[in-house]
């Protein structure tokens, strides 16, 4: 099996350092830039499986390196950044980020964060599988249908919209915004509050304990993410 190659963006030498030696003990293979220009030059030039992409770099910011990579390409980006503001995380994941961590980071997590993108893009790529499984919960995209346990939950067309979205995207925060666009339309106002009370509805339907929910996670002032399905997705 061909090994996966990433491309690290990052000005910093320390945690380039540190990031290589990460990955390549995870058998990955790394290719490195330490500004946007190069950065771009090498997405093109390399076509790597994924960029782990920092913020903050010397001649432009990432955001512009998401925006000009989401014109031509899917592959998968992930951030890797220090700052922490809602607002960063927002911009960066609107703009077409896979995902977003944190500096400092844990080995774990980076690691798990990049599997989930890959896997992601894999699934991207797969046939379009027609039936979400996660746990107790089971989705069939032809029927139409929601199950928890065995037992049909029934959610109202909103609803419904919602929740297999976040199961397409499964793994992945999704903005209000892009959620709020995709369920009622581009000229929607971006109004959180009646996703709220749509999310509070759907949790009360599909979790054992809405107030500590199994499926669908808040990431607060953020978005939504629906946990992983089980197994490869068919
Ligand atoms: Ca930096």
């Amino acid at each position: 099996m061909n090994r996966q190659t990433i491309l690290v963006v990052e000005d910093e030498g320390n945690i380039l350092t540190i990031m290589r030696a990460i990955l390549s003990a995870n058998d990955y293979k790394v290719i490195e830039a330490r500004d946007g220009k190069q950065a771009l030059q090498m997405v093109a030039s390399h076509c790597p499986d994924l960029v782990l992409l920092d913020l903050g770099l010397p001649d432009m910011d990432g955001l512009d390196i998401i925006r000009q990579v989401r014109a031509w390409s899917k592959m998968p980006i992930v951030v890797v950044s220090a700052r922490d503001r809602e607002r960063d995380k927002v911009e960066a994941l609107d703009l077409g980020a896979d995902d977003y961590i944190t500096k400092p980071f844990g080995t774990s997590e980076l690691l798990a964060r990049i599997r989930a993108a890959l896997r992601h893009m894999q699934g991207e790529n797969a046939q379009a599988c027609d039936r979400f499984v996660c746990g107790g919960l089971t989705i069939d995209f032809f029927k139409r249908r929601i199950y928890v346990d065995g037992e049909e939950a029934h959610l109202t067309q909103n609803e419904y919209k919602i929740v297999t979205l976040l199961a397409k995207y499964a793994g992945r925060v999704l903005t209000y915004d892009f959620i709020i666009q995709h369920v009622w339309g581009p000229h929607a106002q971006r109004d959180n509050q009646i996703l709220r009370v749509n999310m509070a509805n759907i949790r009360r339907k599909l979790e054992k304990n809405p107030a500590s929910p199994a499926y669908i996670s808040t990431e607060i002032g953020v978005g939504y993410r629906m946990a992983e399905a089980d197994g490869p997705r068919l």
